[in-house]
């Protein structure tokens, strides 16, 4: 980082700082100082109208940081959902917006529509154009390394789609995210404890996303994380929808609890919380199949390991159950409750992700 960068993260970590906290703080001289904070104060990043009470003396300035300065936006691409947020600087949803739509990327309308929203959470937000960072799209497949392409899309068909096809109708800078990978990133870079993470996104579809030293570990063609087609039924399986049988995907799917229940997964857990015998069986199969994929992803990362998706959202009052079975598999002498974690962003992690990333992309610039 240079010294700009330091200065800014340091008022960012610190909030209401005075000049001489940073000197103590950086140890950089009080001219380079003086110096940066007037470049971040012309960038409209760090706030100055408010001083310091100090007792004697003259009250110094507090510099201190807006979040609001910039701004991203997230959008998630689902199979009957356009769902779109806007993120500050702190990586904070600060508008959310919904619009149930079926996924068609053949059709002009859908796209318009997703320009629509796009358009909406920006007035919503009072985003302007100058402080809109760019727009992130997770979409439910692999994407190239340039954020361009759409590499493997199978869930809902649109292998081989671009960024300039599916934002034909956003006039700002965009760039396409794999939905697992952007909600693992916004779980470790929210979280500042995490440096080491695998994340499992246990949604319609299961994914997932390799995180090492806060950055994501891509794979050479980028399918790293993929667990959701590891074998764990070699024998006997249900078929995947990639054609295999007895992926992972096929027992941690959220469609094997929410089935019971008419596709309504809060009911489902509103069911279990009430003890209904179904809901309990189901879910007990569910415990024992992901404890398995949780105790292999262990041996192989010796990570944290964040669950989020669907199901991630609800198993906060099911982590002792769930740690319990993890512990039970362990060759070594390690707890369950030490590093494995329910996600921070209940709602809309992969939009947010995808936002954050043009957050992140605009501290390199500072
Ligand atoms: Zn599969």
């Amino acid at each position: 980082m240079n010294k700009s960068q330091q200065i800014y993260h340091y008022v960012r970590t610190h909030q209401s700082v005075s000049k001489q906290d940073i000197v103590l703080g950086l140890k950089f001289s009080l001219p380079t100082i003086t110096q940066k904070l007037q470049y971040l104060e012309q960038m409209n990043l760090i706030d100055t109208s408010k001083k310091i009470q100090n007792t004697g003396g003259r009250n110094a300035t507090a510099y201190s940081y807006v979040k609001g300065a910039r701004a991203a936006i997230g959008v998630y691409l689902t199979g009957h959902h356009i769902n779109c947020v806007a993120v500050d600087l702190s990586g904070d949803v600060i508008d959310m917006t919904k619009e149930r739509i079926k996924f068609n990327l053949e059709d002009e309308d859908y796209l318009k529509k997703i320009g629509e929203v796009v358009e909406r959470i920006k007035n919503d937000a009072e985003i302007s154009d100058e402080n809109l960072l760019g727009v992130g799209i997770a979409v439910q497949g692999l994407v190239s390394e340039d954020g361009e392409v759409v590499t493997y899309g199978l869930t809902l068909n649109f292998t081989g789609k671009t960024r300039e096809e599916i934002a034909r109708y956003i006039p700002y800078n965009c760039r396409l995210f794999h939905d697992s990978s952007a909600a693992g990133y916004a779980e470790v870079w929210i979280d500042h404890e995490i440096c080491n993470a695998f994340y499992i996104s246990l949604s319609n579809s299961v994914g997932g996303a390799v995180l090492v030293d806060n950055n994501i570990y891509e794979g050479n063609t980028q399918k790293s994380g993929e667990i959701g087609h590891m074998t764990v039924v070699p024998e006997g399986g249900e078929q995947c929808y990639c054609g295999r049988y007895g992926c992972f995907d096929t027992v941690c799917r959220s469609t094997n609890l929410d089935q019971y229940t008419d596709g309504n997964l809060e009911l489902f857990f509103a069911l279990l919380q009430s003890k209904d015998r179904e809901a309990e069986r189901l879910w007990e199969k569910y415990l024992d199949d992901l404890a398995l994929g949780i105790h292999n992803i262990r041996m192989l990362f010796d990570s944290d390991i964040i669950l989020g998706g669907y199901v991630g959202a609800y198993i906060e009052s099911y982590m002792d159950e769930l740690c319990r079975r993890v512990d039970k598999r362990t060759s070594f002498s390690d707890c369950a409750k030490d590093f494995l974690f329910p996600c921070k962003y209940k709602v809309e992690s992969a939009a947010a992700g995808a936002a954050i990333c043009f957050i992140d992309e605009f501290f390199d610039t500072i």
